[in-house]
């Protein structure tokens, strides 16, 4: 049989549907955020469709708990990068695709990666880095689908940059707000705090352990959790935060059948954008399915015109006014809740400032000034005008 009859034959069923161009599918790139139990099936089912390029990217290992869901792996698998071990399945299930494995955290992807795939799939389990990669989706005008899942319930919201709302636009009502909030106004700490919060967690660090931590700004339950090993340049220090991290990793309750639709509807969704309409319009707003009581509820999202990703931020950036002698660490505070950054450093031209400074110093008489916003939820800083209010001002 020659090659291209034999791939007629292995794709014949699909392009049987309507408006169904194996085509397109063929040369579709996507990149899948995430190798758990969501992108596990998403992988599976884009590659037998034959998507032609899959990247996957995860940088955990496969472990006995992921069994019950995470349908690439087997026992044989324990220990191995997801990333890996999931490329080579797939690889068997369709030798005539392309899998590119990255077992590495997603932000430390190179840039061109992004840009080089049609569609990005986020099947990752933590707020923050599903916002850092709404936020890469929509710099690289990329369409982003994104999948939820917790216990019985599961959500799917598809992003078309310009076009239809972002994750970021909805952000103060749909992201939880212990998520946004983690911990943002405990940034000045003592290493006892620290402590005391990784007890109630059942973990035991020492005092020296407790500061050796502070001293590389490691002050919160949260900043253990979500700052790259990688970026922590002690090694004893990086190996205690990879071992409590390894500890607290989130352990939601997740069973395979409410995974398994979500993700089904996920693929399809990339099904349809690769197919420009053809086989039916992506869809809008956000699907929530409550497995328990056999319910979808969609619901509709409007873009938001003054979103801090998608909107206009670079023409007018968003503003804050403040009390005549705030300081860097009061702006840091207004950031967590106005934004949801809990572990913001703010920038003006080049310097990081620290928290202490008070604005007047830096913005100079006129009291106000553009600085910049970095933090793990955003890809590129966020410009903000800060406006410094005098006494008596309303
Ligand atoms: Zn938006």
């Amino acid at each position: 049989m020659s090659a291209g009859s034999e791939l007629s034959e292995r794709y014949d069923r699909q392009m049987r549907i309507s408006g169904w161009n194996q085509e397109l599918v063929s040369g579709a790139s996507v990149l899948i955020a995430g190798v758990g139990a969501l992108g596990c099936e998403v992988a599976k089912n884009l590659a037998l469709s034959g998507v032609g390029r899959i990247v996957l990217v995860d940088r955990d290992v496969v472990e006995l708990s992921n069994l019950n869901r995470q349908m690439l792996f087997d026992e044989s698998d324990i220990g191995r990068k997801k990333a890996e071990a999931g490329a080579e399945k797939l690889r068997a299930m369709n030798p005539h695709i392309r899998i590119e494995a990255y077992p590495s955290d997603l932000r430390d992807l190179p840039a061109e990666l992004f840009a080089s795939v049609d569609v990005i799939c986020s099947c990752l389990d933590s707020w923050g880095i599903r916002r850092w990669l709404n936020s890469v989706a929509v710099l690289n005008n990329k369409p982003l689908v994104d999948g939820g899942i917790e216990g019985m319930v599961g959500n799917v919201q598809v992003v078309i940059p310009g076009r239809t709302a972002c994750l970021e636009c909805h952000g103060t009502t749909l992201i939880p707000q212990e998520e946004r909030m983690a911990e943002c106004t405990l940034r000045r700490r003592r290493p006892e705090e620290l402590i005391e919060d990784l007890k109630a967690q059942g973990l035991e660090i020492s005092r020296e352990q407790a500061e050796a931590l502070f001293r590389h700004n490691l002050k919160t339950v949260f900043d253990l959790k979500y700052t790259p090993p990688e970026s922590v340049p002690d090694g004893e220090v990086r190996s205690l935060l990879e071992s409590i991290r390894e500890k607290l990793k989130p352990r939601m309750p997740a069973v395979q059948s409410v995974s398994s639709v979500i993700a089904g509807i996920v693929s399809t969704e990339v099904l349809k954008i690769i197919h420009r309409g053809s086989i039916g319009r992506p869809m809008r707003g956000l699907l929530v399915y409550d497995a328990s009581n056999s319910r979808f509820t969609r619901v509709p999202l409007k873009r938001m015109e003054n979103c801090i990703v998608c909107g206009q931020v670079d023409t007018s950036p968003p503003e804050v006014t403040l009390e005549d002698g705030a300081t860097v660490y009061r702006l840091k505070e207004v950031i967590a809740e106005r934004f949801g950054f809990p572990d913001a450093e703010v920038i003006h031209g080049t310097r990081v400032l620290g928290e202490d400074a008070p604005l007047s110093s830096v913005l100079g008489p006129s009291g106000e000034g553009l600085l910049y916003v970095v933090t793990t939820r955003r890809y590129e800083p966020l410009p903000i005008v800060v406006k410094l209010r005098a006494p008596g001002d309303r």
